[in-house]
Formats: structure tokens, sequence, C-alpha cells
């Protein structure tokens, strides 16, 4: 048996490890400053909420998703919150490798090379393998619809625009781009998980209290579009132009989630305090920048340098049939060398640990321990 051979079997049998029956499975990539959000139902089915990062070129996000999703599967629902490429980069690579039953994204066009790439590859989707292309500039979908991703995971459109209302206060270019986001609401077992992309919901250093843009539209919907939900995956990774506290009083997370890289200071101090003022604890606060400290304005939770790598600070979101949820970092490392593909790590840490020493034990954890140690871990009840 070459190397290659061993180094598949050696990721079939991580796979096969990875997804346990009656569970919904959200990992959050680690792809740096962008987002990308890999859905398994329990009834395998699947679902991609956006696909960053172009500054890797899809890399990370591509091998996450190889990983969760077999080869020539179906995805039920890819959604791209909007047209910014550090959310976008892998859609080539999804649409050659799977195939896309419905893509759901803002419409808004941009002419960068990434946002030109999507475009295309969802085209050749669309006409090639029959993919429903709702693509809010063309096709009017309305706030509250409803997916089903399989038969136990629900996904609703929360809200997302291609013109934006004309009642909203001035925004600048980039807010107003961020400010289409599409937010998809995920429900199984009674639990949900609200994913927000990068919508807007404040100017940065506004008064904790104001609830403006996209934010401000849900707040205002939510007798017709609930938005109460036990996870956060937080607005534009962190930035203070979201997570206003009126929205988070309406969302009433348990866990956040900040996807962010080295760049830009995410998440910001006072995106994070925001949520510990409403009553967020700070264990159950996750960021995929883990160690990362580019000083000035960001929250600076652990020890750490600027420049913490993508790839190592995955977050693993598990709810189980009876709607116990799990929360946890999980960190995957590809050795460089002999031995092939190294097995995931699955130690159970706080993430308020410090950056150093977490890679002990990384390549030694066995599978089988690694299920035994979901089962003990946290189990919250209802
Ligand atoms: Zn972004
Ligand atoms: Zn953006």
């Amino acid at each position: 048996m070459n190397c290659r051979s061993i180094a598949a079997l050696v990721l079939i049998f991580h796979s096969v490890c990875f997804v346990v029956a009656d569970e919904l499975h959200v990992r959050v990539v680690d792809v740096g400053a962008g987002l990308c959000c890999v859905i398994v139902t329990p009834d395998q089915h699947y679902m991609i909420f956006d696909a960053g990062n172009y500054e890797d070129q899809g890399q990370t996000a591509i091998t996450a998703i190889r990983e969760l999703i077999p080869a020539g599967s179906t995805i039920d629902l890819l959604v791209l919150s909007h047209s910014d490429s550090d959310h976008l980069a892998a859609v080539p690579a999804i649409c050659q490798e799977f195939k896309v039953s419905r893509v759901l994204r803002d419409g808004f066009e941009r002419t960068s090379q990434t946002f030109q790439r999507m475009q295309q590859a969802i085209a050749i989707e669309v006409t090639g393998d029959g993919c429903e292309d709702l693509n809010l500039k063309n096709t009017e979908v309305e706030f509250g619809t409803n997916y089903a991703i399989g038969e136990f995971v629900k996904a609703t459109f929360v809200c997302g625009f291609y013109e934006l209302p004309e009642d909203w206060p001035e925004l600048s270019e980039s807010e107003a781009i961020n400010a289409r986001s599409i937010v998809v609401r995920l429900e199984y077992a009674d639990r949900s998980i609200l994913l927000c992309g990068d919508a807007v919901g404040r100017h940065i250093g506004d008064a904790a209290t104001v609830c403006i843009a996209e934010e401000r539209s849900m707040v205002d919907n939510v007798d017709n579009v609930p938005i109460d939900s036990d996870i956060i995956i937080a607005p534009h990774h962190g930035a203070d132009n979201g997570s206003s506290r009126p929205f988070l009083q309406a969302v009433t997370p348990e866990y956040v989630v900040f996807s962010a890289g080295s760049k830009f200071r995410h998440p910001r101090a006072v995106t994070a305090g925001r949520y510990t003022a409403s009553g967020v604890q700070l264990e159950k606060i996750f960021r995929t920048d883990r160690g990362d400290n580019e000083g000035g304005e960001e929250w600076a939770s652990v020890a750490g340098a600027p420049h913490d790598p993508r790839g190592d600070d995955n977050v693993e979101i598990r709810i189980a049939d009876n709607g116990a949820i799990d929360v946890r970092y999980l960190e995957i490392f590809f050795a460089p060398a002999a031995p092939a593909f190294a097995p995931s790590k699955g130690h159970v840490q706080s993430p308020l640990a410090g950056y150093p020493g977490r890679m002990s034990g990384a390549f030694a954890t066995p599978c089988h321990v690694r299920r035994g140690l979901f089962r003990r871990w946290r189990v919250r009840g209802r």
C-alpha cells in the first residue's frame, strides 16, 4: 500500500468517526479572516454557509468540506451570505466536486476575481447540474422562507437584501455590501443556530443601545421570523458594526462563535463586551483566531501574538436529538511528514486556556476515545 492509499484510509476512518448519528454537526472552519460553516444533518444531508477565504484560494475551506462531506454528494443548500471574497473562494471547488441543489445569494455584483469565479461556477452548476439559483436580484424570497435540509433540520431565510431599504440610515460602501448579508437560522431538536454573515447593526463607535440597518430589520420582524437562538455565529467576524445590544437581546444566545483571523483586529473587545453584558458566559465564547492579539481594540481573550495561523481553531457544534448542545474547539493537524495524516485532536479545552501547549496530544487521541469524550462532555440540561 502506498503512502497515498494509507493517507486516504486514515482520512476515511477519520471522517467516519466524525459522523455521529442523531446529531446535527456544524463546523465553523478556521479559514482565517473569513467565514465557512459546514453543516451535516443526522440523516446525512449537507449545507454550506459561506466558503471563505480568498487569501488561501479557499483551500482551508474545501479541505474541511471534503473531510465532512463525502465526494460526489449533493449539497442541499449553499448560502453565500454576500459578495465579499472572504466568503466565496471555495465555491468553484465545491461546484466541481459536489452537486449543489440550491444556492441562495444576494445577487450584488462585484468585479473581484474571486467573485467572478464564483459567479461562473454557479452558472455552470445551474446549466449543467440543474442547481436552483435563488439570487435575490432576480428572485423574490420572502423573509421566513424555510428550506428542509434532510428530514430533521430546517434552515430559515431570516433576512438578506439585493436592494437596501430606503429608510435605512446612510451606510459606507463596505457597510452597504455587508448589510445585504443573508442571515439563516438553523433548527434541530428545538435548538437553533443563527448564521449572520457580515450583517451590520450599528456604526463603529455608536452607543451600545443603537441598532440600525439589517439588525434593526431583524429585530423589528421577530414576530414574523424569530431570531431567538441558542448559538450565534456572530455578525461580521465580531466587528464593532454588528452585534448591537437590541439585536443580542432578541437573539439571547448562550454560545457565541467569532470567525476571525489576524486581520482587522476582529473580534473587537467592545463587541465581546456586549455579549458578556447580555449574559453570555466567557467560556461559551469561541473564536477561530484563538491566540491572536493584534492589540489595540481587539478582544485579547488569551495570551498570544498577532498572526494566529488558519486551520488550527475550528469550532465544532453538535446538537444531539435530545437537544443537548456541545460546542468546543477541534484542531485538525496534518503532519508535515510521516506518519502520513494525523488524526484530529479531540481534547477538551477551555476557550480561555493559554495558547502555548495546545498542540499536546494532537496526534494521539484515537477516534473511539474522542467519541466517548463527546458523550461525557458538557451536556446541557433543557
Ligand atoms: Zn467577511
Ligand atoms: Zn463582508
